[in-house]
């Protein structure tokens, strides 16, 4: 059973995120979307909240599993017995550092960690959470960014920093 891993905050999961993960899916057998948990790290959502609206907005596709991790990629791939790890690769901004991730995962595996890079959709390529963010903030329109399922959520979190 090929085994894929696709990690990040998903802070909040972006419509950009969703294409690479339905992409992803079609190349494996089973997906992990795996929240990462930084202690040292601010989000807006907590680490609970974050997978809860990753899981709401994937439930329709059927080879998903939402898991939260910390600390080393290789290590969590080890015990949930995956050996792909997929990358959405937007600007070429992103292009450095995605390279020297994979190398860095590849070594400290050796060589038993493939990552397989999948570009961002057209419409999606300048998408983060932080553009996400930052438009909820001044209370734009999120439907191009965000599914219709969370909307909500992500303009009350938006509503209740703001007041702070
Ligand atoms: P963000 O940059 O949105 O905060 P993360 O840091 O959690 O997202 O990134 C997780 C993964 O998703 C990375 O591989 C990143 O390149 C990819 N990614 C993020 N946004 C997009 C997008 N709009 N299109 C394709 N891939 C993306």
């Amino acid at each position: 059973m090929k085994v894929a891993v696709y990690a990040g905050s998903f802070d909040p999961i972006t419509k950009g995120h969703q294409d690479v993960i339905k992409r992803a899916s079609k190349l494996c057998d089973k997906l992990i979307v795996a929240v990462l948990n930084n202690k040292n790290k601010k989000y807006w959502f907590s680490l609970e909240e974050r997978k809860e609206l990753t899981e709401k907005v994937l439930e329709d596709i059927p080879n998903i599993e939402v898991l939260d991790f910390s600390g080393l990629l290789v290590t969590f791939m080890e015990k949930n017995g995956a050996e792909l790890v997929i990358r959405g690769l937007r600007a070429v901004s992103d292009y450095e550092y995605e390279l020297a991730l994979a190398y860095g995962n590849q070594e400290i595996a050796d060589g038993e960690i493939e990552t397989i890079f999948i570009p961002a959709s057209k419409e999606y390529l300048y998408l983060s959470s932080s553009v996400v963010r930052e438009v909820a903030t001044y209370d734009g329109k999120l439907e191009k960014f965000l599914d219709e399922k969370i909307i909500s959520q992500v303009r009350e979190r938006a509503k209740l920093l703001n007041r702070e």
